[in-house]
């Protein structure tokens, strides 16, 4: 099996983290300044169920320049296009404008979206699941899964769920 995913959130979510603690080494750019109007290949994990290609998606963000409406347009094609949607959340923040934001491009896109909230390490079990409600009401994601990228917690669970969708 191999495919394309694309992992969107907002800033700091835990993006750069999560693909390190996947990939096992250093290769995502750990900086969000350098954003260009194509979509990058960030990483590709390979293992015995077969490969995943992990791509960026930078115009799906908020728009900050002119440039803003084209590259919402290139990232919607890409999330058309892939085999899986990672969307990350920050469990800590909450959910935000940001947040919203992405959701709503996500409506017109007919791939698989995982919800995927990260940092659980920072909140309580109680909290989580009321989190998680305020997200599905947002939206009908295809899975849902809380991870902490920076501890590597149920990121496996993560990689079985993508490769069932590849
Ligand atoms: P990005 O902007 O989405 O790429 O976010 P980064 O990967 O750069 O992470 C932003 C900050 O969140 C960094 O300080 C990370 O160490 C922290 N972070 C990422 N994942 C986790 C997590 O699972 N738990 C905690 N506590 N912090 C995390
Ligand atoms: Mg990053």
């Amino acid at each position: 099996k191999s495919g394309f995913v694309a992992l969107i959130g907002r800033p700091n979510v835990g993006k750069s983290t999560l693909l390190n603690e996947v990939l096992g080494q250093k290769v995502a750019i750990m900086s969000d300044k350098a954003q260009t109007t194509r979509n990058r290949i960030q990483g590709v994990y390979t293992e015995e169920r077969g490969q995943i290609v992990f791509i960026d998606t930078p115009g799906i963000h908020k728009p900050k320049h002119r440039l803003g409406d084209f590259m919402m347009k290139i990232a919607q094609t890409t999330l058309g296009e892939v085999d899986v949607v990672l969307f990350l959340v920050d469990a800590k923040e909450g959910k935000g404008r940001g947040d919203l934001f992405i959701m709503d491009r996500l409506k017109n896109v007919n791939t698989p979206v995982f919800l995927v909230v990260n940092k659980i390490d920072e909140v309580h079990p109680d909290d989580l699941f009321l989190l998680i409600d305020e997200y599905r009401k947002e939206f009908d994601f295809t899975e849902v899964i809380p991870v902490s990228a920076l501890y590597g917690n149920n990121t496996n669970t993560l990689l079985d769920q993508v490769f069932h969708y590849l």
